[in-house]
C-alpha cells in the first residue's frame, strides 16, 4: 500500500519508524518497481530495522525481492559501541558471491567468427554445475593459505598477475580472515571446488557493449561502444554456504542468551561484541577470500580458452566487487565518520569518485558497479556516486533480481526451448543442467533496465554502459 510509504523523490520511498522499529526503512525503487514488489520485501525491511544497534535506516535496493530473513537487496550497518549485531541471515549463503568484469580488447567481429568453439571451448574448461568439481586439490595448510589468501594467494600460486589484484576490492585480500573458525566439514566440502562456477544464477558470459551513458567515465573504465568484455558470476561454493548454515544455526540457538529478541527467528544475529558474533567474521571473511580465489583461478581459465581460441586477446580486469558481505568501514553519520558493520545482501558497494581504496585510473569516475540482467536481455556497468554514500551507505542494486520463483519459473518454461530460441538470437547458452536454464529463464527476472533506471534516479549509482550477452556458460 503506496499510502503508508513517505515519497522523498521518485525513487525513494520511506516507511517510517514505528512499533519496535529504531530506525526508519528506505526503498529506492520507481513506483512501478515498489508496487511490483513482493510484499514480504516490506516485512523484512521493517524487522531489520528493529535490530539492535542499526545505524541510519534498513535500506532496499531497487531489485530487491524475499530473501532469508533479510531482503536480497537489503542494506543494514550496524554500531558496534550500540550493541550492533551481525546476521548470517544479512550476508547471505552464498558469501561473497560477486561479478568480476574482464576486458577482452576484442570486437564483435572477432567473437562471432568463432562463437560456437568459444563456447565450447568455456564450457569444457570451466567446471559447472551443482557439485561441479575443479583440477585443484588443497591440502589443509594450502585451504588456510587460500582463507587468509583469497586472490593475492592465488596470484601467488600461479593464476593470474599482480595487476589483477589492484582491481579487486580488498585488494584480492580480506584482512582478518580466521580460518581456525571454519569447520572441518565446510573445508572438506570446498575441496575439490576451487576454480569452479557452481550452479543455477552462477555464470561466465561473453558481453558485447550496446550503448554508452556516460562518455567520460566509460572511458576512464576502458569500455567502448562494441567492445567486448566478459563477466564472471560466482562466489564460496561449498564452503560459503557451510559457514552460513553452522552458523545461522548457532545465531538462532544463542540470541536468547544475549537478550535479542528476534522480530521473525530467521533474522538471527549474534552482538558484534561477543564471541559468537567475533567467529562468524573470522569465517566469512575467509569465505571472502574464497570467493575472490576462486573468481581469480577461473580468470585463469578464462585466459587459457582464449590464449588458444582469440590469441591476439588480452583480458586485464576491469573490476571483481562482492554482493553478499559485511565489512566494516567508515561512514559520515550526521556529520560524524563512524566505523559501522556493513550488510549487504544481493546489494553491491559502490564507492563514489575519490574514494581512497579505488585504484588511481578509476578514483575520479567512483567504484565500477556490475550488475548482472539475465542471460537474455542485458547486464550494466554502473559507476558508485558521492550522493550513494549518504542514501545507502555506498551501495546500490546487483541485478535485475527475481521477479518469479524458481519452482514457478520450471513451470512456466523448458530449458531446450529457452536455449533454441536464444540461439536464434545469436545467444550460445552452454549448461550442464536444462532444469537450471528454465529455473534461469530471462522473464523469471524483473526488467534489469527499469531497475537501474530506478538506481540512476535514486542517486545509488550512475549509468555507465549496457550489455548484451552473445556466450553465457550457466552453473
Ligand atoms: P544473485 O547474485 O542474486 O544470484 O544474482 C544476481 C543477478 O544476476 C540476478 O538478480 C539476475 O538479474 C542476474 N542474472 C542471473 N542469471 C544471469 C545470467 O545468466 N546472465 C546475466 N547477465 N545475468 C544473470
Ligand atoms: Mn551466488
Ligand atoms: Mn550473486
Amino acid at each position: 500500500d503506496l499510502t503508508l510509504l513517505k515519497q522523498h523523490s521518485a525513487c525513494a520511498w520511506e516507511i517510517p519508524a514505528q512499533g519496535k522499529m529504531r530506525v526508519p526503512a528506505m526503498i529506492y525503487a520507481s513506483r512501478e518497481l515498489v508496487r511490483a514488489m513482493d510484499h514480504k520485501v516490506y516485512e523484512q525491511a521493517v524487522n531489520v530495522a528493529m535490530l539492535p544497534g542499526i545505524v541510519g535506516a534498513s535500506h532496499v535496493m531497487p531489485d530487491a525481492h524475499w530473501g532469508y530473513g533479510f531482503p536480497i537487496g537489503g542494506v543494514a550497518a550496524f554500531d558496534a559501541d550500540a550493541g550492533g549485531v551481525v546476521s548470517a541471515g544479512g550476508v547471505g549463503f552464498d558469501v561473497s558471491c560477486g561479478v568480476r568484469c574482464l576486458h577482452t580488447g576484442l570486437r564483435r567481429e572477432h567473437i562471432m567468427a568463432v562463437q560456437r568453439e568459444l563456447a565450447e571451448a568455456l564450457f569444457e574448461r570451466i567446471p559447472a554445475g551443482v557439485g561441479s568439481t575443479g583440477a585443484i586439490r588443497l591440502n589443509s595448510a594450502q585451504m588456510d593459505a587460500m582463507l587468509s589468501g583469497g586472490a593475492k594467494w592465488a596470484v601467488e600460486r600461479g593464476w593470474g598477475s599482480n595487476a589483477d589484484l589492484e582491481r579487486v576490492e580488498e585488494h584480492g585480500q580480506m584482512l582478518h580472515a580466521k580460518p581456525k573458525f571454519v569447520s572441518e566439514q565446510a573445508k572438506k566440502r570446498q575441496r575439490e571446488e576451487m576454480g569452479t562456477l557452481g550452479s543455477g544464477n552462477h555464470y561466465l558470459e561473453v558481453q558485447e557493449v550496446t550503448a554508452v551513458f556516460d562518455a567520460a567515465i566509460a572511458s576512464a573504465y576502458g569500455l567502448h561502444q562494441g567492445d567486448i568484455v566478459l563477466m564472471i558470476h560466482c562466489g564460496s561454493r561449498g564452503l560459503g554456504h557451510q559457514i552460513g548454515t553452522e552458523f545461522l544455526r548457532k545465531m538462532v540457538e544463542a540470541a536468547p542468551g544475549y537478550g535479542i529478541i528476534l522480530p521473525d527467528r530467521e533474522l538471527a544475529c549474534a552482538p558484534i561484541r561477543s564471541d559468537l558474533g567475533q567467529e562468524y567474521l573470522g569465517a566469512m571473511r575467509a569465505a571472502i577470500n574464497c570467493a575472490l580465489a576462486n573468481r581469480q583461478i577461473l580468470t585463469q581459465l578464462v585466459r587459457d580458452v582464449f590464449a588458444k581460441l582469440l590469441p591476439s586477446a588480452q583480458l586485464p580486469v576491469l573490476y571483481d566487487v562482492s554482493h553478499n558481505t559485511c565489512k566494516l568501514e567508515t561512514h559520515k553519520v550526521d556529520g560524524q565518520p563512524r566505523e559501522l558493520y556493513v550488510h549487504r545482501k544481493g546489494a553491491t558497494r559502490a564507492w563514489g569518485p575519490g574514494h581512497p581504496e579505488l585504484p588511481q585510473a578509476l578514483r575520479a569516475s567512483g567504484q565500477p558497479v556490475l550488475i548482472g540482467g539475465s542471460m537474455g536481455t542485458g547486464s550494466y556497468v554502473l559507476a558508485g556516486t558521492k550522493a550513494s554514500e549518504s542514501l545507502a551507505f555506498s551501495s546500490a542494486c546487483h541485478g535485475a533480481g527475481r521477479a518469479m520463483s524458481r519452482h514457478q519459473a520450471l513451470k512456466t518454461w523448458n530449458g531446450r526451448t529457452v536455449v533454441d530460441e536464444l540461439a536464434q538470437r545469436g545467444i550460445l547458452i552452454r549448461s550442464p543442467s536444462m532444469r537450471g536454464v528454465a529455473e534461469e529463464a530471462p522473464d523469471a527476472y524483473k526488467d534489469v533496465n527499469a531497475v537501474v533506471d530506478a538506481a540512476d534516479a535514486a542517486g545509488l549509482a550512475r549509468k555507465v554502459a549496457r550489455l548484451e550477452p552473445l556466450v553465457c556458460i550457466k552453473g
